[in-house]
């Protein structure tokens, strides 16, 4: 087998890499290096069946050779960066899925689109099932990256009724693990970063919005079943253990052993008050659910983050 993975330099796309290697694939990494970073997949480049293309997918993909699948991860992925990134961020959902699905119908390649939970913006459903529309602001900060990514879907799916291309959608829920960015500025990077170096740990809003923390390794393998099954309809793949905003940041503070005090700082505009999965789907259709603990995967992201940080110290 032999894939192309758009963003297989940046956290997820390379936990990706690595999975499908893993399963003796030929992996050609495609990144613009926006949001992911080189050293995600640097002892992955002596693998002979690995290749690394420096490019940006919202232009013309060129790539040699047959495919069996495609995957497309590229995109800015947590609020500050597209926030930093709006109009990268609108142009790889939309751009750059336009791209990759002309890629993978060329190659007659399998298309896997990486969605997003965003696209139920701040839902008024609890857990959120795959039939729920959402509650998106199309015109407020997050909007760009909310509705690039509602937009991947509807390309994905006309491609896949009127082309024909073999595809299938994710919609991710937060996810979390070794090789996320110390200043990615997401909640569990920001509070684990804070933690360590003794900073205030940095609550917005009361912290009684709520988030349900997936580990990495538990998302890729719901990925991998959904790219062996037949489902073209989205399909949530997260954890479905709910938890606030600021019991969040108090086990990251124990874990850590930390003193440094919990502040608050005003709610980003839009930010959604709860998230959950409804994993229903996905335990019927896939066998999948998740199996590492909270616990379990807040020890092994906290043991990557103090590594780098000791590596990054003078
Ligand atoms: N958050 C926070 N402090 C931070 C970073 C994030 O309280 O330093 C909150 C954020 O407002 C949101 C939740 O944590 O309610 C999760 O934010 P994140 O950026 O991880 O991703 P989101 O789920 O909003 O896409």
């Amino acid at each position: 087998m032999r894939a192309a993975i758009t963003g297989g330099a940046g956290f997820l796309g390379s936990h990706l890499c690595e999975l499908l290697l893993e399963k003796d694939w030929e992996v050609l990494c495609l990144d613009n290096l926006v949001t992911g970073s080189d050293s995600n997949v640097a002892h992955l480049l002596p693998h002979p069946k690995f290749r690394f293309a420096h490019q940006d997918v919202s232009r013309y993909i060129e790539v040699p050779g047959p495919l069996d699948v495609v995957l497309h991860f590229a995109s800015p992925a947590s609020p500050p960066d597209y926030l930093k990134y709006p109009i990268q961020t609108l142009k790889v959902g939309a751009l750059g899925t336009h791209n990759s699905l002309g890629l993978a119908m060329a190659k007659k390649a399998r298309y896997l689109l990486a969605s997003t939970s965003e696209c139920y913006g701040d839902p008024q459903v609890s857990p959120q099932p795959e039939s729920y529309w959402g509650h998106v602001n199309p015109v407020g900060p997050r909007g760009v990256y909310d509705e690039s990514k509602r937009y991947a879907e509807a390309l994905t799916m006309a491609y896949h009724r009127y082309h024909g291309v073999d595809t299938r959608i994710v919609r991710i829920f937060n996810t979390y693990g070794p090789r996320m960015r110390l200043n990615d500025g997401r909640a569990l990077p920001n509070f684990l970063y804070q933690a360590l170096v003794g900073e205030p740990i940095t609550v917005y809003g009361d912290g009684k919005q709520t988030r349900s923390f997936c580990y990495v390794s538990d998302l890729l393998a719901g990925i991998y079943k959904l790219l062996e099954s037949n489902e073209h309809e989205p399909t949530n793949i997260g954890n479905p253990q709910e938890i606030t905003i600021l019991e969040f940041a108090e086990r990251v503070r124990k874990l850590v052993g930390a003193k440094t005090p919990i502040v608050f700082h005003p709610l980003p505009q839009d930010d959604p008050k709860q998230r959950c999965p409804d994993i229903t789907k996905a335990r019927r259709i896939l066998n999948w659910e998740p199996k590492v603990s909270l616990e379990e995967g807040l020890q092994r992201t906290y043991e990557y983050f103090r590594e780098k940080l000791a590596q990054s110290a003078p």
